[in-house]
């Protein structure tokens, strides 16, 4: 705790940590130390972590990296960090992360972008996004891992652009409880971590029934650790061809080649498959995604939390409304809300809104067939290219940065456990990541099969 303290205040030109809390980090450093001398330690007895910004803890900012929530200090804990603490973590601060967890590159964020410790030359990279912060701080030694939370690739990509382990559970494996909600039915929490192990470590303390969500299943947490037998003869891993996207760059074509020789090496049967919705899987997303953030964001009204805007004389409960909203929410994140609404308004709900829930139910069937016939797990790209630089999207479309969601978001569409692992280095030297996308509920199998690719 201490040298990622010290790391933390000498070394953060990255912009990483947006909270530090070391006086709490102190705390729990010490009562990790007497449950170490008592001999009762947990599985995560001292080991310091960093926290994203969408998890609510208790007595600590927790605002999403949005002006709205400025001065927002939650009187709760969310499940997952209360689990994680209750396994001895410690708590070193909040990371950065893009506004309300909507964006691919951290550069939505309210404080900033976050800097990529992998650098190309002089140029600074984007360390990914939504949880820049989280992939960051873990790839520059900051903390030795940090929460993520994955809505249409959120902890996959970042994890892939820094060279580290992210895994999005199955949908319902981890309560979302206490966790600022962007997309109720795609959110799920999980860990970033340098190596496999740590992950399936890591996502055991986050995982479990939790009354306090509705969505959360009520199965009993299997040990990923213990499924990490390197074992994978027999296996079959299925390669999907839509994901052979055009104009894909020759580095992600070798990677995903070099990746399945591994899995081949090992013992597993490669197989080729079709998963026929894949390309409408973006727009699905990008309909159904902001549908749900705009009804999750209406709560931000300047009563209930954190920002009011000044209000002029006169001024009544819709001033109070639009001026707090049109103050507190920044550019990308207004989008999201007037998309949301338009594709929800009754004019339009059937010709977007429910046509995408149709939609996303073809996707998950794609997936369904796949694993009916035999497929364990489906081997991707994580993403379409290395880390790109910061600034270098600020000119672009906003669809430009959505495609970088392309391999991620089938994923959470179909509620399906996913990781992304670092595999290789392109020609600069950058870090490249697959991903694995498993069947429900089997995490420590897919962690199984990642674990022979790292
Ligand atoms: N980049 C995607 C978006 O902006 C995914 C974000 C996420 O997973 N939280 O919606």
């Amino acid at each position: 705790t201490m040298a990622c303290l010290t790391a933390i205040d000498a070394g953060d030109g990255l912009g990483a940590f947006v909270h530090k809390t070391p006086e709490i980090a102190l705390e729990q450093a010490r009562a990790a130390d007497a449950r170490l001398a008592a001999g009762n330690a947990p599985s995560l007895c001292g080991i310091p972590l960093g926290i994203k910004d969408l998890f609510c803890t208790k007595g600590v900012a927790s605002q999403a990296a949005s002006n709205i929530l400025k001065g927002f200090k939650p009187e709760y804990e969310s499940t997952v960090t209360a689990q994680l603490f209750g396994a001895g973590a410690v708590m070193l601060g909040k990371l950065n992360m893009d506004e309300f967890a909507m964006g691919s590159s951290n550069e939505t964020s309210c404080y900033g972008p976050v800097v990529n410790p992998w650098r190309c030359d002089d140029r600074e990279l984007t360390p990914g996004g939504s949880s820049g912060g989280s992939a960051a701080a873990v790839a520059a030694d900051l903390c030795l891992a940090a929460t993520g939370t994955d809505t249409g690739g959120s902890i996959r990509q970042p994890a892939a652009f820094t060279g580290i382990v992210g895994i999005k559970p199955t949908y319902g494996r981890v309560s979302r409880w206490g966790i600022v909600a962007f997309a109720s039915s795609l959110d799920q929490a999980g860990p970033m971590t340098k190596t496999v192990r740590d992950a399936a470590i890591m996502l055991g303390c986050m995982a479990g029934h939790d009354p306090k969500d509705s969505t959360s299943a009520d199965l009993a947490v299997p040990d990923f650790e213990a499924a990490l037998t390197g074992d994978i003869r027999g296996r079959r891993i299925g390669i999907p061809r839509e994901y052979r996207m055009d104009g894909m760059p020759a580095e992600i074509e070798k990677l995903w080649a070099a990746g399945t020789a591994m899995l081949r090496d090992a013992g597993a049967e490669i197989v080729d498959i079709s998963l026929p919705h894949t390309k409408y899987a973006l727009p699905t997303y990008y309909v159904v995604a902001p549908a749900e953030a705009s009804s999750n964001l209406a709560r931000y009204d300047g009563v209930r939390y954190g920002h009011r805007a000044k209000l002029a004389a006169g001024d009544g409960i819709t001033e109070m409304y639009e001026k707090t909203r049109a103050e507190g929410f920044g550019a990308e994140v207004q989008r999201r809300v007037m998309i949301g609404t338009y594709v929800l308004s009754a004019g339009f709900y059937d010709a977007y809104y429910n046509r995408a829930r149709k939609v996303r139910a073809l996707i998950k069937r794609d997936f369904e067939q796949a694993f009916a016939a035999g497929v364990d797990a489906i081997l991707t790209p994580a993403t379409p290219s290395a880390a790109f630089g910061l600034g270098e999207m600020a000119n672009a479309s906003p669809v430009e940065m959505y495609l970088n969601d392309v391999f991620t978001v089938t994923v959470n569409l179909a509620g399906l456990p996913g990781i992304a692992v670092p595999v290789g280095l392109d020609a600069q030297g950058l870090p490249l990541g697959l991903q694995l996308i498993g069947r429900p509920w089997e995490e420590g199998d897919l962690l199984n099969h990642a674990y022979v690719l790292e």
